[in-house]
Order: structure tokens, then C-alpha cells, then sequence
């Protein structure tokens, strides 16, 4: 929803506050609309609509009132409010020409100089609050759904690449002595040592937060180093300096922490395999025509997950690739999921992906078939939008899970179209499924004679899913809890 004040911090300027400034120089001067009219050689009802926000003047008719009241340009277009009492006019204002309000149905109030400031006062708090309430009442799971949907089709067009985030992640590691392969917990320490921040491990970190930032202290608190599988940490401490390098604000809806978890995950990936050594080395495997996440994720020491989704975010704009990538829980339902390449994922009425059942025929889904799961699985699958070949690994997570909690078995699984199966290693795999979904009859309704024996002597009692009712905690931030945050700073902050 574009605002007055994202148009301000855009440095455009805002007819609101440029109107309150304008009244605010022409009254301290005790001069009348009339006054100034004759001045500037406009309709007083013309500026009256100027000082109310009503109209942009034109540039020539600013510079006129510039000259009029004696004061640069710049200060009448200045973003700052004049004084308390204009502010609290502009909220007010702005509020009451906002779609929230036009909903109550209650008369507006004019913002005039006649409203004393008591009341003012309490009309914007009341105002915020409402907002702020507004807020939270939409991060329900269905817009939570919508705001990670919307998010997944904007990376999905821009083929996952962000060069900001890929330029001052290069800026820094090489900054902290980074040369190649594998950045070091050592580097990354030494990154937040320049930024002014100290990486601290503890053992009773809040459980609603995956790390803790004390900005008062530059300390970033971190669960323990001793962490099986402690690769992970070293991505945790860049996602918590990633906030400060993005200059993150907190986030004021659940659209805009999605977003910031995008940008500070995409942040850590370009740190751990930067552009500037993992392009050379992608391109050079598919020179050889033997490209793998296996061996992305060996050469970098990163996770196999961390692999596959860094490998979107280059493989499309370096390598001209387009790809997908799934993870996938034993039970079939998608985890998380990236297509530019046109793979049919399943979709809810809201266009969100997340947590829908996969076709059983796609290698996602085969692959917990198999056997011998150490190595990845490679599958072609004919699907109603074309042939995909598809790479799977399987895994499993301690029952606690991860940092963004999924437990058990998963698959992780990359894929292009037909056309580009000849750069990847697995190009030879003989496996080869159909899937007609999204049509029933593939594999989502029950073979005939299943059903002639069963329907109607079957009672399965359905599990409950969680995260279908559950509505973030509210808070300073949305889904973590404050009050927890606040008393683990407290007690290891230093005397
Ligand atoms: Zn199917």
C-alpha cells in the first residue's frame, strides 16, 4: 500500500507536510491567505486547497510562496513537520484519508487550529492503535499466505537474483580476508568484528527467536557452537548482521518480515558461497557438463538445502538456466518450493504453495522410495507442462527440528527442464515417471478397486495441523515473544 510517508522517505515530496509548512511560515508571520494571495498572485481558495494537502502546486507558483515568505525552497519541501502540533495535524490527516478509516463510517474531524492539542493528542494515538491492531489482525494464515506468495512470484521473476545483496555480501567477506571455498566460523566472526559486534553462544537463547541481536552492547547471541551439524551457525550470524548491513528496520507487517527473512537468508548464502568464486567454479562444471548440488555444497561447506537454493539464485542469470527447487516432507506436502522454469506446483485458491501434497510421481516423492538414499536420486518426470529432470536427496532432521522448525524425513530436490538435463551429472538416470496432476485421477483419487472395497468402511481421524491455526504472536516483532527477549537481554547483558 503506497503511503505520504513512503513517498517521503523516497525524497518526493509529500502535499501534506509541504501544505502544514507552508501555513506554518505564513501564520508565524501573521499573514493572511488574502495577504499571501496578493503576494503570489493566486486565489486564496487555490492556496487554501495547497495548505491542506488538497493540491500540488506548481513549481512556479512554490517558488513564488518561497519568495513571498522569505525563506529557500528547500524549506518549504523539507519532510519535517514544523512543529509538534503540525505533526500531529498531518497524522491525524493522513489518517482519516486512509482506507481504514473510510470502513468506520464515523464523521471525519478537521485538523484545524481550533482542535486543542489534548485532543489531537489522543485522536492520533487512537488512530495508531487502530493501525497498529489493523496490522496484526492480517498476518491471519491466509494473508500470511498471501504476503510469502506474492514474495515467491517476485523472485520467481526476477530468476531468485538480488545484485545488491550479491555485491555488498562479496564487499564484506573479501573485507574479512575471504580468498575461496569454504568461509570459516573464524571469517565470520571477524566479519562482525569489523561491524562492531561480538558472536556469543548460549544455551537459553528465547525460543521464539533464532538469534538475538543487543544493539546497546554489539552483541549477537547465538545458540551453541556445539550444535550438531554446527554448520548452520555460521549462516544464523550472518542472517543476525545481515539485519544490521540491510539497515532492517522492525518489521510492521508480516509482509515485511517475510521479506526480511528473504533478504537476510539470501544475504547469508551470498556470504557463505560468494558470487565471485561460485560462478567460476558453476561455470566450470558445466563446461564439463557435469554440474551437481553435491559437489556446490562439498566445495563450500554448506548445507545440501543451503546448496540447492543458492544454486537459483545463480543459475538462471549466470549460467542461463532455469530451474526449481523443492523441499518436501515424507508425507508428500511441499515445504518450500522456487519454479522459473514453468514446474506445475500444486496451488491453494490463495496461489500459495506451501504445504500442499506433490504429485507421487515426481522424484521429490520417489526418492523416499529408494533404498540406498546417500546419494541423489535422479529422475526424468513427463508432467503435463513439459519433461523435467529432476535431482532428489533425501535427509532427515533431528526431531526438534530446524531453526524454521519441519522435522523428520525430507527430500530436497533441484530440476530443470528437458532441454538443460545435459549440463547436469544424473543426465543418464533410465527412471523416468508421468504425472497428469493437477488432474485427480494421477494420483490423488483411489484406485477403482480400492475404492469398491473401502469407501465406506474406512475412519481414518485426521491430524490437526498446527500452523493452519495458529496467528503469530503479537508483539514488537510479529511471532516472537518480547517479553522473553527483553528479560534474556537483561540477564546476559554485561554490568
Ligand atoms: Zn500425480
Amino acid at each position: 500500500m503506497p503511503s505520504s510517508s513512503e513517498a517521503t522517505s523516497r525524497g518526493e515530496t509529500d502535499p501534506i507536510t509541504l501544505g502544514r509548512r507552508i501555513r506554518h511560515l505564513r501564520t508565524t508571520q501573521g499573514l493572511t491567505l488574502d495577504a499571501l494571495g496578493e503576494k503570489v498572485g493566486s486565489a486564496p481558495s487555490l492556496l487554501s486547497l495547497v495548505e491542506n494537502g488538497r493540491r500540488e502546486p506548481r513549481l512556479g507558483l512554490l517558488r513564488s510562496i518561497a519568495e513571498a515568505l522569505g525563506v529557500p525552497m528547500s524549506e518549504l519541501l523539507s519532510a519535517e513537520p514544523p512543529s509538534r502540533r503540525a505533526a500531529l495535524e498531518i497524522a491525524l490527516d493522513r489518517a482519516q484519508r486512509g482506507p481504514l478509516f473510510t470502513t468506520l463510517g464515523v464523521p471525519a474531524v478537521k485538523p484545524s487550529q481550533k482542535l486543542p492539542m489534548p485532543v489531537l493528542e489522543q485522536l492520533v494515538g487512537l488512530h495508531e492503535e487502530l493501525a497498529r491492531r489493523e496490522q496484526l489482525a492480517i498476518a491471519t494464515p491466509e494473508e500470511a499466505r498471501r504476503a510469502n506468495t506474492e514474495l515467491r512470484l517476485e523472485r520467481e521473476a526476477r530468476d531468485n537474483h538480488y545484485p545488491q545483496f550479491e555485491a555488498v555480501a562479496e564487499q564484506l567477506v573479501k573485507a574479512a580476508g575471504y580468498t575461496g571455498g569454504a568461509l570459516t566460523h573464524r571469517t565470520v566472526a571477524r566479519m562482525a568484528e569489523q561491524m562492531g559486534f561480538t558472536l556469543l553462544h548460549v544455551d537459553d537463547l528465547p525460543r521464539s527467536a533464532r538469534s538475538v541481536t543487543d544493539l546497546h552492547n554489539g552483541r549477537i547471541y547465538l545458540p551453541p557452537a556445539s550444535t550438531p551439524g554446527g554448520h548452520g551457525l555460521r549462516s544464523l550470524a550472518l542472517q543476525a548482521l545481515a539485519h544490521r548491513v540491510l539497515e532492517h528496520d522492525r518489521p510492521r507487517s508480516y509482509g515485511e518480515f517475510l521479506r526480511q527473512r528473504v533478504e537476510i537468508t539470501y544475504f547469508a548464502a551470498a556470504c557463505l558461497a560468494p558470487q565471485f568464486v561460485a560462478v567460476p567454479f558453476l561455470e566450470a562444471r558445466k563446461r564439463e557438463r557435469d554440474l551437481a548440488v553435491e559437489d556446490f555444497r562439498d566445495a563450500f561447506g554448506i548445507t545440501h538445502e543451503a546448496a540447492a537454493m543458492r544454486l537459483t539464485n545463480l543459475a538462471t542469470h549466470h549460467l542461463g538456466i532455469p530451474l526449481h527447487f523443492l523441499r518436501v516432507g515424507a508425507d508428500g506436502a511441499l515445504f518450500r518450493g522456487y519454479a522459473n522454469d514453468g514446474l506445475p506446483f500444486p496451488q491453494d485458491v490463495t496461489g500459495a504453495i506451501e504445504g500442499q501434497l506433490i504429485c507421487r510421481r515426481w522424484a521429490a516423492r520417489e526418492a523416499f522410495e529408494r533404498r540406498d538414499r546417500a546419494t541423489e536420486f535422479y529422475q526424468y518426470t513427463d508432467t503435463p507442462a513439459g519433461t523435467f529432470w529432476c535431482s532428489t536427496q533425501t535427509g532427515s532432521m533431528s526431531p526438534s527440528g530446524g531453526p524454521d522448525g519441519g522435522s523428520g524425513a525430507f527430500s530436497i530436490t533441484v530440476g530443470v527442464p528437458y532441454a538443460h538435463a545435459k549440463w547436469f551429472r544424473g543426465r543418464d538416470s533410465q527412471v523416468r515417471r508421468s504425472s497428469g496432476c493437477p488432474d485427480p485421477a494421477c494420483c490423488q483419487r483411489p484406485a477403482p478397486e480400492l475404492t469398491d472395497r473401502w469407501a465406506g468402511e474406512a475412519w481414518p481421524s485426521g491430524r490437526m495441523h498446527q500452523q493452519i491455526l495458529a496467528a503469530l504472536p503479537r508483539g514488537a516483532f510479529p511471532g516472537v515473544d518480547d517479553a522473553e527477549v527483553y528479560a534474556f537481554l537483561d540477564k546476559h547483558a554485561p554490568e
